[in-house]
């Protein structure tokens, strides 16, 4: 690594950007750089799905492909939740664009390797600044090379997706042991396609096999060209040393939906604010860092709890009480708000 250029002109770094790295860098005012090995808004791993307030809250509802009110359970029955706020899906490059118009980082297109000395390790050099933010997915490459084992490989979960031609207007989650024993099956419509995909809990890769099965069970035609992802279940610590982490590199997805895009967005704004902060020199790093981990934590017991439904559904598949509760309106309403307040 000697020989290699220490560039110290930043007052913030921020590696990784998609969800949780935009959200961050869009706050920051100062000098910054965001790292990607892609181009922003290329790397699309996920089915796409949030809340529209969600979109219109970070000024991405532009993005928005298709909106849904109902979200039809089959459990193998089925089950029609009305939902008390709009889920949308989106585009993944427009949602991206529209958070980037907020950004006035440098971009560098890099592979980052690790953190070491204070410095950010990439394959076209060290780069160093007083707050550096890790946001480069499950993985966690800068908290993963700074504390051994910090990546838990025994709690990822891994999903599934490809597109289909398939219309709709409703999202349908499927818990079905058949097609996937541990885990879920989704369609969520964009129009006249619909993205489709199986998921396990317990981070089985083998799920080509599902996701095809899930297809013939539904009569369509599977083309072959998927893209998938582990998604890390259960919050990590989202500090260590001086460095901040977010989104799934924090391991911030809620258990259970795998919801992951609004809480890389919610805590990636936080984190940016805080940011801000350390570097106005309204607070120090040590203070900008407990208040960072203080607003996460705040939400361990949300996690804990929806980890424990997790693991019933794993062990003993949905259980029926919880189906028959959703179908009382203001009981599925009671625990849709408990979700959200997350
Ligand atoms: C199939 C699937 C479907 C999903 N569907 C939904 C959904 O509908 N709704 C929802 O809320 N959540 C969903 N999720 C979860 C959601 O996608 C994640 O929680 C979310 O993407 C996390 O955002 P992030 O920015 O933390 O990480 P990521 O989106 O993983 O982004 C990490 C970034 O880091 C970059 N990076 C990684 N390694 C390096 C490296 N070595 N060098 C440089 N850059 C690097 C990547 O290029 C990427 O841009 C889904 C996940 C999967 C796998």
């Amino acid at each position: 690594m000697s020989g290699w250029i220490d560039k110290s002109k930043y007052d913030a770094i921020v590696a990784g950007g998609s969800f949780a790295g935009l959200a961050v860098a869009s706050r920051i005012e100062e000098r910054a750089l965001l790292i990607d090995r892609d181009e922003v808004g290329s790397g699309q791993t996920s089915a796409c799905g949030t809340f529209l307030s969600t979109a219109r809250e970070f000024g991405c509802e532009n993005s928005v492909l298709q909106t849904f009110r109902r979200v039809v359970f089959h459990i193998p029955e089925e089950y029609e939740v009305r939902l008390i706020e709009p889920l949308c899906t989106f585009d993944y490059k427009r949602f991206c664009d529209s958070l980037m118009d907020n950004v006035g980082a440098d971009i560098l297109k890099a592979k980052i390797l690790g953190m070491r000395e204070g410095a950010v390790v990439t394959d076209a050099g060290k780069f160093r600044a007083r707050c550096t933010v890790d946001c480069t997915g499950w993985r966690a490459l800068l908290a993963g090379s700074l504390k051994r084992n910090f990546v838990r490989k025994d709690r990822l979960g891994f999903w599934l997706e490809t597109d289909a031609k398939y219309e709709d207007d409703m999202l349908h989650i499927y818990a079905i042991p058949h097609i996937i024993p541990d885990g879920l099956a989704w369609i969520f419509p964009i129009g006249e396609f619909s993205r489709i995909g199986v998921g396990s809990y317990c981070g089985n890769r083998n799920l080509l096999k599902a996701l095809k099965l899930f297809f013939d069970d539904l009569g369509l035609v599977f083309s072959g060209k998927c893209h998938g992802n582990a998604i890390p279940y259960g919050l990590r610590e989202p500090t260590v040393d001086d460095l901040f982490i977010v989104g799934d590199a924090g391991g911030q997805a809620l258990p259970l939906t795998a919801e992951g895009i609004r809480k890389s967005l919610r805590y990636g704004s936080e984190c940016g604010r805080i940011i801000n902060a350390v570097i106005g020199e309204e607070i120090s790093l040590v203070q900008g860092l407990e208040e960072y981990r203080g607003m996460v934590v705040k939400s361990m017991r949300g996690y804990e709890a929806l980890l424990a439904v997790q693991r019933i559904f794993v062990e003993t598949g949905v259980p029926d009480i919880l189906m028959r509760a959703f179908m009382d309106r203001k009981v599925s309403e009671k625990l849709q708000k408990a979700y959200l307040s997350i």
